[in-house]
């Protein structure tokens, strides 16, 4: 069993590993934090993805107390403005298109039908409909919820959350700046020297130093497989700002500019802003300028620059270093997935790490390949929102559309393109319906599709589009809107009930 376990940084993967940890580990071994006040955390990364919550529940994470410590709103999904082409929008909402991908097509229905009566594809998404009109409830999940959602937060407000639910779990923290990694013959890594002197000693270290990737970078050199020739955006500016109105989005808000794209996203205290751009394709001063046009409110702080390279350390685990979080790799945030891969190779540690078999060379061999495979993964659904646009008015959106793609997301558009078939290959983040949103909202139907949808007669197929679009609006006209439901639940004491619907 592994007995000292270190985990180098205090951000929201190091806390993450913390509280995982000692939730799993209570009363076994040790697990010390390192942190530095002094070189602080990265402190964006504000929208996740649904599977935090269950990264809550299974370490025992209360969702309102949660979402009251991190000023914390609900996440149906995101809306993307201008991705297509200037003045367009969609919607990709953590939904369960159902049956639209059930035996009838219903999609291909909708398309093969090409009927304005039927509105927006999203009106036959129940998530993407409640989306438009602002309103949100948790689901019912008696039975299989009809869509998921995920939260929106302070990252810094949630890392001090970890911080003091780990520590009354028994992490123990040390507050120190690493100077030296000294390593063994063997090439493991044996303690890690502090500025003031002391040392600190470990068998497992965990190596969660967001960018500066002291240990898995640094010291063992591990190589960085490069994704910036497919995703080039390497800066962001980040501006909170003002709250403005009563109104709060159940989603984030991302919107194409010339040279990479805004984000938008509404906390209970403030709305955070920033622009994530490609310095090849702008400016990174009008980068700025642009970004601050954006913004909803009064500026909050002096909008901060951060610099990055899109891909990861080929490998994750080397010797007794696992890397998580920003030191491992880093994919754009437009899918808001950098906490979900934190969280998936946190999970598939956890699992080796309570494993009764001893940990060998195979197992650390599969978490390294399964690593990489969900980077690519991702990499690929993250391409899919750039190439198929229609925008060619900046030098951006000129090359993202006519850019070599990877061998496996080429495959997957033509399977798309020429059979109607949403193609799934292993450990994916995003399942078909997430693709069948991309690909819908840029427009891009399939020329051929299978011969059994006109099997149904026309006229039933449109039947049954419009009553399911009659039946979701019903649904959702007496839903709340979101910040009602966040005020009530906010103003409930600790235990009552959720708000009713
Ligand atoms: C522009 C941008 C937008 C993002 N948006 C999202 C988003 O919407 N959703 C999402 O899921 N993710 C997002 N991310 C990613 C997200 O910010 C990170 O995945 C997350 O915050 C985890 O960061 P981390 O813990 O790996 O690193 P950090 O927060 O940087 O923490 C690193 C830690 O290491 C410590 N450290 C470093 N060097 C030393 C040293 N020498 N000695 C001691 N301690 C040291 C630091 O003090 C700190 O505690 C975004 C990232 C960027 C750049």
């Amino acid at each position: 069993m592994v007995q000292r376990i270190v985990i180098v940084g205090g951000g929201a993967a190091g806390w993450m590993t913390a509280a995982a940890m000692t939730a799993s580990r209570r009363g076994r071994g040790s697990v010390e934090l390192v942190e530095s006040e002094e070189i602080g955390i990265i402190g964006v990364g504000e929208a996740t993805f649904p599977s935090i919550r269950a990264f809550n529940e299974r370490v025992g994470i209360d969702e309102a107390e949660f979402l009251r410590a991190t000023h914390g709103t609900y996440k149906l999904g995101i809306e993307f403005r201008d991705w297509h082409s200037v003045g367009d929008r969609y919607f990709h909402t953590f939904g369960n298109f159902g049956s639209l991908l059930g035996p009838y097509m219903l999609w291909g229905q909708y398309r093969r039908m090409a009927d304005a009566s039927l509105g927006e594809f999203g009106e036959q998404c129940l998530p993407t409909a409640m989306a438009m009109q602002g309103r949100f409830v948790v689901p019912d999940e008696d039975g299989g919820a009809p869509y998921k959602y995920a939260y929106h937060f302070d990252a810094t407000l949630y890392a001090a959350f970890l911080r003091d639910f780990s520590m009354r779990r028994g992490a123990r923290r040390i507050e120190g700046r690493i100077v030296e990694v000294i390593r063994a013959e063997n090439g493991d890594v044996k303690r890690l020297r502090l500025a003031d002197g002391r040392e600190v000693e470990g068998d497992l270290f965990i190596d969660c130093s967001g960018f500066a990737s002291l240990l898995l970078g640094r010291a063992m050199k591990e190589p960085f497989v490069d994704f910036s020739r497919w995703l080039p955006v390497d800066g962001a500016w980040a501006c909170p700002c003002e709250r403005v109105g009563e109104a709060l989005t159940p989603y984030t808000r991302a919107t194409a500019l010339e040279g990479g794209w805004a984000w938008r996203i509404p906390l209970q205290s403030r709305t955070g802003h920033g622009h994530v751009f490609s310095s090849r394709h702008i400016d990174p001063d009008v980068a700025r300028e642009q970004l601050m046009a954006q913004l909803d409110g009064k500026p909050l702080t002096e909008p901060r620059l951060l610099r990055f390279t899109t891909g990861h350390r080929e490998r994750f685990w080397v010797r007794n270093v696992v890397a998580l979080g920003l030191s491992s790799g880093f994919l754009e945030p437009l899918e808001s997935t950098s906490i979900f891969l934190i969280q998936t190779n946190l999970a598939h540690l956890m699992t080796l790490l309570e494993a009764k078999a001893p940990l060998d060379e195979t197992a650390i061999a599969d978490f390294n390949a399964r690593g990489a495979r969900e980077f690519r993964r991702i990499r690929d659904f993250i391409i899919l929102h750039y190439c198929l646009t229609a925008r060619r008015d900046s030098a951006l959106w000129r090359d993202m559309a006519t850019m070599d793609l990877p061998d496996t997301l080429a495959y997957k558009i033509d399977l798309w393109r020429h059979h109607g078939v949403l193609h799934q290959q292993q450990d994916e983040g995003f399942d078909e319906t997430s693709w069948l949103a991309i690909h819908a909202g840029m427009r891009h139907w399939p020329q051929r599709t299978d011969p059994v949808l006109n099997e149904l007669p026309l006229d039933h197929a449109r039947d049954i589009l419009q009553r399911r679009r009659e039946a979701i609006a019903r649904a959702v006209a007496p839903l709340p809107p979101h910040h009602a439901y966040l005020a009530r639940l906010m103003n409930l004491a600790q235990g009552a009930q959720r708000p009713a619907r």
